[in-house]
Protein backbone atom coordinates (compact mmCIF):
# COMPACT_ATOMS: atom_id res chain seq x y z
CA UNK A 1 0.00 0.00 0.00
CA UNK A 2 1.48 3.53 -0.82
CA UNK A 3 0.91 6.81 -0.06
CA UNK A 4 -1.60 7.49 -2.96
CA UNK A 5 -3.90 5.13 -2.10
CA UNK A 6 -4.27 7.20 1.42
CA UNK A 7 -4.55 10.60 -0.05
CA UNK A 8 -7.14 9.38 -2.97
CA UNK A 9 -9.34 7.95 0.06
CA UNK A 10 -8.84 10.72 2.67
CA UNK A 11 -8.97 13.25 0.26
CA UNK A 12 -5.76 15.98 -0.96
CA UNK A 13 -6.64 19.17 0.89
CA UNK A 14 -4.15 20.43 3.21
CA UNK A 15 -4.49 22.97 5.72
CA UNK A 16 -2.01 25.99 4.96
CA UNK A 17 -1.02 29.26 6.67
CA UNK A 18 0.99 32.26 5.68
CA UNK A 19 4.62 32.77 7.38
CA UNK A 20 2.51 36.03 8.85
CA UNK A 21 -0.36 34.05 10.32
CA UNK A 22 -0.53 34.50 14.08
CA UNK A 23 0.15 31.57 16.90
CA UNK A 24 -3.52 32.49 17.97
CA UNK A 25 -5.16 32.15 15.03
CA UNK A 26 -3.61 29.19 14.11
CA UNK A 27 -4.57 27.99 17.68
CA UNK A 28 -8.42 28.33 16.69
CA UNK A 29 -7.47 26.85 13.15
CA UNK A 30 -6.44 23.68 14.61
CA UNK A 31 -8.85 23.09 16.97
CA UNK A 32 -11.64 23.94 14.41
CA UNK A 33 -10.40 21.23 11.69
CA UNK A 34 -9.35 18.56 14.09
CA UNK A 35 -6.13 18.83 13.37
CA UNK A 36 -2.95 18.87 14.77
CA UNK A 37 -0.38 20.72 12.19
CA UNK A 38 -0.43 23.04 9.32
CA UNK A 39 2.00 23.58 6.73
CA UNK A 40 3.40 26.92 5.90
CA UNK A 41 3.59 27.91 2.53
CA UNK A 42 4.13 31.24 0.21
CA UNK A 43 2.27 31.00 -3.08
CA UNK A 44 2.75 27.54 -3.68
CA UNK A 45 6.36 27.37 -1.92
CA UNK A 46 6.70 25.27 1.19
CA UNK A 47 8.38 27.66 4.00
CA UNK A 48 7.45 25.16 6.82
CA UNK A 49 5.30 23.28 9.12
CA UNK A 50 3.69 24.16 12.51
CA UNK A 51 2.40 21.81 14.66
CA UNK A 52 0.47 21.33 18.13
CA UNK A 53 3.90 20.57 19.40
CA UNK A 54 5.75 23.87 18.23
CA UNK A 55 2.71 26.19 20.03
CA UNK A 56 3.18 23.89 23.04
CA UNK A 57 6.73 25.00 22.98
CA UNK A 58 6.43 28.64 22.52
CA UNK A 59 3.59 28.76 25.13
CA UNK A 60 6.13 26.74 27.63
CA UNK A 61 8.91 30.04 26.64
CA UNK A 62 6.40 32.90 26.49
CA UNK A 63 3.50 32.13 28.37
CA UNK A 64 0.21 33.72 26.80
CA UNK A 65 2.33 36.49 24.60
CA UNK A 66 3.20 33.59 22.42
CA UNK A 67 -0.22 33.82 20.98
CA UNK A 68 0.61 36.76 19.56
CA UNK A 69 3.83 35.71 17.41
CA UNK A 70 4.28 34.69 13.80
CA UNK A 71 4.58 31.04 11.87
CA UNK A 72 7.80 31.72 11.02
CA UNK A 73 9.04 31.73 14.25
CA UNK A 74 7.70 28.86 15.76
CA UNK A 75 7.76 26.66 12.75
CA UNK A 76 10.15 23.68 11.70
CA UNK A 77 11.51 25.35 8.21
CA UNK A 78 13.05 22.28 6.92
CA UNK A 79 10.29 20.22 6.12
CA UNK A 80 10.43 15.87 5.31
CA UNK A 81 8.01 15.15 2.81
CA UNK A 82 7.08 11.93 0.80
CA UNK A 83 6.12 11.17 -2.55
CA UNK A 84 2.57 9.54 -3.66
CA UNK A 85 4.86 6.16 -4.77
CA UNK A 86 6.38 6.47 -1.11
CA UNK A 87 4.92 3.28 0.70
CA UNK A 88 3.15 3.10 4.28
CA UNK A 89 6.48 1.30 5.19
CA UNK A 90 8.47 4.05 4.39
CA UNK A 91 7.00 7.00 5.73
CA UNK A 92 6.44 4.78 9.09
CA UNK A 93 10.33 4.87 8.94
CA UNK A 94 10.68 8.71 8.33
CA UNK A 95 8.18 9.53 11.10
CA UNK A 96 9.61 6.95 13.65
CA UNK A 97 12.97 8.87 12.98
CA UNK A 98 12.33 11.96 12.50
CA UNK A 99 10.07 11.72 15.64
CA UNK A 100 7.49 14.06 13.94
CA UNK A 101 3.08 12.68 13.31
CA UNK A 102 2.69 14.54 9.99
CA UNK A 103 4.06 14.01 6.04
CA UNK A 104 3.21 16.48 3.61
CA UNK A 105 2.85 15.05 0.33
CA UNK A 106 4.39 16.89 -3.14
CA UNK A 107 3.53 15.73 -6.42
CA UNK A 108 5.21 17.15 -9.28
CA UNK A 109 6.77 19.87 -6.65
CA UNK A 110 3.44 20.98 -5.42
CA UNK A 111 1.60 19.95 -2.15
CA UNK A 112 -0.70 16.93 -3.06
CA UNK A 113 -2.06 16.20 0.49
CA UNK A 114 -0.43 15.35 3.85
CA UNK A 115 -0.10 12.00 6.06
CA UNK A 116 -0.47 11.84 9.65
CA UNK A 117 0.43 9.22 12.12
CA UNK A 118 -3.29 8.27 12.52
CA UNK A 119 -3.55 7.36 8.72
CA UNK A 120 -0.67 5.15 8.77
CA UNK A 121 -1.07 3.44 11.96
CA UNK A 122 -5.04 2.99 10.46
CA UNK A 123 -3.62 1.35 7.26
CA UNK A 124 -1.44 -0.37 9.09
CA UNK A 125 -4.00 -2.08 11.30
CA UNK A 126 -6.10 -2.60 8.38
CA UNK A 127 -3.09 -4.57 6.72
CA UNK A 128 -2.33 -6.97 9.47
CA UNK A 129 -5.75 -8.04 10.32
CA UNK A 130 -6.31 -8.62 6.55
CA UNK A 131 -3.53 -10.99 7.06
CA UNK A 132 -4.48 -12.47 9.62
CA UNK A 133 -8.17 -13.13 7.92
CA UNK A 134 -6.58 -14.84 5.25
CA UNK A 135 -4.35 -16.91 7.47
CA UNK A 136 -7.12 -17.96 9.46
CA UNK A 137 -9.27 -18.76 6.02
CA UNK A 138 -6.00 -20.78 4.95
CA UNK A 139 -6.21 -22.97 8.04
CA UNK A 140 -9.30 -23.69 8.32
CA UNK A 141 -9.75 -24.74 4.47
CA UNK A 142 -6.32 -27.06 4.45
P1 LIG B 1 4.45 16.51 15.24
O1 LIG B 1 4.85 15.21 15.87
O2 LIG B 1 4.07 16.35 13.80
O3 LIG B 1 3.45 17.26 16.06
O4 LIG B 1 5.77 17.44 15.15
C1 LIG B 1 6.82 17.38 16.09
C2 LIG B 1 7.91 18.37 15.64
O5 LIG B 1 8.39 18.01 14.33
C3 LIG B 1 7.47 19.82 15.50
O6 LIG B 1 8.56 20.66 15.84
C4 LIG B 1 7.12 19.98 14.02
O7 LIG B 1 7.32 21.29 13.52
C5 LIG B 1 8.13 19.04 13.39
N1 LIG B 1 7.60 18.40 12.19
C6 LIG B 1 6.36 17.87 12.01
N2 LIG B 1 6.23 17.34 10.80
C7 LIG B 1 7.43 17.53 10.17
C8 LIG B 1 7.93 17.21 8.87
N3 LIG B 1 7.21 16.55 7.97
N4 LIG B 1 9.21 17.60 8.57
C9 LIG B 1 9.97 18.23 9.48
N5 LIG B 1 9.55 18.55 10.72
C10 LIG B 1 8.29 18.21 11.07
Amino acid sequence: MNVESIIAEKGRHVVTVGPGSLLGDIVSLLSEKRIGAVVVTEGEAIRGIISERDIVRMLARDGAQALARKASEAMTARVITCSPADTIHQVMQQMTSGRFRHVPVLHDGRLAGIISIGDVVKRRIEEVEREAEQIREYIATA
